[in-house]
């Protein structure tokens, strides 16, 4: 049984994590930089180890000083998190050299969904729709062009090893498919190191849902039913829900079989997330697998009752999972809104400043994962989520209003949020009868 853990992560998810070893009496070992000696879960764990200076590359990405902490600190496992080494099926490797558990799947299974074009092969061998796109990877613009003209314009360029959004652009032509590729390209290999890029169809007026996987050693695999992550900005999340106002029990049924399948043919453990594109008839496209736990987990944890980061250390001790499919029931609605330091009037421009006045709201149904504080410094070296509030009732109407009126009451200085325009789109009539899609942000709100 593992006892004592590293967390490899910073900010919320580790608050988040350490919280669920305190439950269960294991033993927990930070790691930070040095610019976040003075973050919560610093203070939080058992134990912290500094990994190095400020830049991610040197410190939460740097896997000598992980592993090195690691040793040191004498711990049977790590918990990635999400972002920074969570999906580097190298450093899962590295860690089983080791002898420490990688609470995740397996490396072979992150290998082969880890690659985003990789990952479009195995969901259509195991049955699943995918959109038209190639095979290969593309080599030159005559192949592009070839295959753009096939699938036809719009078509969306991506980058293999992608994430967050980035390395990706939209081609409704010849000009824009050559200059995109270009940019993915260089966006690609400066991100992610690697610069291979592929085409797919451009879905236009599509929502973002995604299914919740949990996967033990044993062979059972569960899902817990979907997310609607269609709110978002350039490509990102902003707001996620569940259950998705778009989808009923048959179709829900129909994605999480799908989600299962993709997962049994890729051997995959622990939890993970299938993604997809859904169109206004209700037709599902799988787009990729987050081989990890995912920011939004907390909306699927209120509407299921089912704590994934404990189930996630169930798998990894060999256990089998605590339910099945026929237990899992979704009750009410839960939406979350990440509170973002960041300029929403000003094309979301970081606002990395120190806070000066935190004030959380709280109350029934009401969930607050950060790590802010009053005084703290959001540093301007990694991402902008100060905060996750998820808010929780038995209905979509009664959760809205519950939502402004937490927001209302987030007291925040020192720092711009992405707040007034969460207000601002729950006041949508669009987004109060549940008409959204992911380009709903754009569309409405331009600035
Ligand atoms: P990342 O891994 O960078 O998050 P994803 O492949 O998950 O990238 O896509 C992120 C978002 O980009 C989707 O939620 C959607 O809004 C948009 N997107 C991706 N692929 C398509 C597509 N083929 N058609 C329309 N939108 C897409």
């Amino acid at each position: 049984m593992l006892s004592r853990i590293l967390i490899a992560n910073r900010g919320e998810i580790a608050v988040r994590i350490i919280r669920a070893c305190k439950e269960m009496g294991v033993q927990t070992v930070a790691v930070f930089s040095e610019a976040d000696k003075e973050s919560a879960h610093v203070g939080m764990a058992d134990e912290a180890i500094c990994i190095g200076p400020p830049p991610a590359s040197e410190s939460y990405l740097n896997i000598a000083n992980i592993i090195a902490a690691a040793e040191v600190a004498d711990v049977d496992a790590i918990h990635p998190g999400y972002g920074f080494l969570a999906e580097n099926s190298q450093f899962a490797e590295i860690c089983a050299s080791c002898n420490i558990d990688f609470i995740g799947p397996s490396p072979e299974s992150m290998i082969l969904l880890g690659d985003k074009e990789r990952a479009r092969k195995v969901a259509y061998s195991a049955g699943v729709n995918i959109l038209a796109g190639n095979d290969e990877p593309l080599t030159d613009d005559a192949d592009a062009l070839s295959l753009a003209h096939k699938i036809g314009y719009p078509v969306i360029i991506k980058a293999a090893a992608g994430g967050g959004g980035r390395g990706m652009r939209v081609a409704r032509n010849d000009p824009s498919l050559i200059n995109g590729i270009n940019i993915a390209r260089a966006e690609a290999q400066a991100a992610f190191k690697d610069s291979s890029v592929y085409i797919e169809k451009y879905l236009e007026d599509a929502r973002h849902i995604e299914i919740q996987l949990i996967a033990d050693k044993h062979g059972n695999i569960v899902h817990l039913g979907e997310r609607d992550c269609s709110l978002q900005r350039r490509h990102q999340k902003l707001v996620e829900e569940s259950p998705s106002p778009a989808i009923g029990p048959e179709l829900r049924a129909e994605m999480g079989n799908a989600a299962i399948a993709i997962a049994k043919a890729s051997n995959y453990t622990n939890a993970g997330t299938a993604e997809f594109l859904v169109d206004q008839n209700g037709k599902f496209y799988f787009i990729e697998m987050n081989c990890r736990i995912q920011v939004e987990h907390p909306v699927t944890e209120m509407v299921t009752g089912i704590d994934i980061v404990l189930e996630q250390f169930r798998v990894a001790n060999g256990r089998p999972l605590s339910f099945k499919q026929e237990d899992i029931q979704i009750n009410g609605v839960a939406i979350e809104c990440r509170i973002n330091a960041e300029d929403p009037k000003n094309n979301f421009k970081p606002d990395p400043n120190r806070i000066t006045k935190w004030y959380q709201p709280g109350g029934r149904g009401v969930r607050v994962d950060t790590h802010a504080y009053s005084g703290m410094v959001v540093s301007p070296y990694y991402d902008s989520l100060v905060a996750k509030l998820i808010v929780h009732r038995p209905t979509r109407a009664e959760c809205i209003i519950a939502m402004k009126c937490a927001l209302e009451e987030f007291d925040i200085s020192g720092i711009k949020t992405t707040i007034p325009l969460y207000l601002e789109i729950f006041g949508h009539t669009r987004f109060i009868r549940g008409l959204i899609n992911t380009t709903f942000i754009e569309d409405n709100f331009s600035r």
